[in-house]
């Protein structure tokens, strides 16, 4: 079996595949043999752009609009994927949003928008996926590296969504492993986005924060998605893995 095989007949979802770590996340996995759905909000185009390259891979894309900030879409968007092919593998939440600014300046609404996409719309998916995945199913969360360090002020909302998903990650590790499901966390450091540009104007200041010295690319995330939604990582579950360039370090 070449590498290029070992995600052969699984089917994979990524929240958020439309764009950045999300859609290279979708491409990554595609190459490594899954089917692959995308969920986006507003960039349908873009999804539909992702589809067809996991299409022009050799296998099925989809893309579905399902905002994670809705409960009744986040809860049903594993059974959407199942409905239309059949299974699900592997679940990589990824959709997220950053809001970030003096603790005085985050109203009430700041604070249940990132809690609903961030926090709520990753436990939903979760218990969505939950029943459909089998033995060597795949939850792969992205966190953040604001969650290991936070190297200026602005980040309260944001690192407090982010840090919660750590502790649903173990507790579904606990959960899930008799089925052997695995559950991990991957923390990026900054990562050349539209959320993030490398450059925008506190792009210098972030690649600063890093031992490495720039941004990372969005595929090496992805890379690291890829080891852990595999087979080979079955006995790596609970964990954190930082893709930070050494941001925490
Ligand atoms: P982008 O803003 O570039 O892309 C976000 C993706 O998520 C898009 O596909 C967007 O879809 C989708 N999305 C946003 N809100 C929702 C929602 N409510 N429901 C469903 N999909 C949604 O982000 P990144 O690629 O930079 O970030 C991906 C993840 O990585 C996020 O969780 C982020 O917090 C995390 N992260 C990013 C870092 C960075 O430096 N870039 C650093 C650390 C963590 P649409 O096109 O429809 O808007």
């Amino acid at each position: 079996m070449t590498s290029q095989e070992t995600m052969n007949g699984k089917v994979a979802l990524v929240t958020g595949g439309s764009r950045g770590i999300g859609a290279a996340t979708a491409l990554r996995l595609a190459r490594e043999g899954a089917d692959v759905a995308v969920t986006y909000v507003n960039g349908k185009e873009a999804a539909e752009d992702v589809v067809r390259g996991v299409e022009a891979l050799g296998r099925r894309g989809l893309a579905l609009r399902a905002d994670s900030a809705d409960p009744v879409e986040s809860g049903s968007v594993a059974d959407r994927v199942v409905a239309e092919f059949g299974r699900l593998d592997v679940l990589v939440n990824n959709a997220g949003v950053g809001v970030l600014g003096p603790l005085e300046s985050l109203s009430l609404e700041d604070v249940d928008r990132v809690l609903d996409v961030n926090v709520r719309g990753v436990f939903l998916a979760s218990r969505s996926a939950a029943p459909h995945l089998g033995d060597g199913g795949r939850i792969v969360t992205i966190g953040s590296c604001m969650t290991q360090r936070v190297p200026g002020p602005g980040g309260t909302l944001y690192a407090m969504s982010k840090s919660a998903l750590t502790g649903l990650t173990k507790a579904l590790a606990r959960e899930l492993g008799a089925r052997g499901i695995t559950a991990n966390i991957v923390h990026p450091g900054p990562v050349d986005t539209d959320m993030n540009p490398a450059d925008g104007p506190y792009a210098p200041d972030q690649s600063a924060m890093t031992a490495v010295g720039r941004f990372g690319a969005a595929e090496e995330v992805a890379s690291m998605v890829a080891y852990l939604a595999s087979g080979e990582a079955a006995y790596v579950t609970g964990a954190e893995f930082s893709v930070d360039g050494g941001h925490a370090a």
